[in-house]
């Protein structure tokens, strides 16, 4: 019967280690952080529902004087942000 010896097990298993914590990081980044998630809890809490109303310019009127305005942005933003959920 063969034996693996601890030290050739090690030095076979440390590029799949490295790999996995190079997977194990890039997954961290890509959830969003607690300051990631309250911001947009409290945008989701600022946006308005109010229609925009475009000037002969298209530019915002109920909003902020934009175009497309920041609300509509932000809304759109957070529509984005839903339908990645599902
Ligand atoms: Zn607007």
């Amino acid at each position: 019967m063969s034996s693996i010896k601890a030290a050739d097990l090690h030095s076979a298993l440390q590029p799949v280690a490295y790999r996995l914590d190079t997977i194990a990081e890039a997954l961290k980044q890509h959830q969003p952080s607690d300051q990631g998630a309250a911001a947009i809890a409290l945008l989701r809490e600022l946006v308005d529902d109010e229609p925009c109303r475009l000037d002969h310019n298209a530019f915002c009127q109920t909003h902020y004087y934009d175009h497309p305005c920041a609300n509509e942005r932000a809304r759109t933003l957070l529509a984005q942000l839903d339908a990645n959920e599902n």
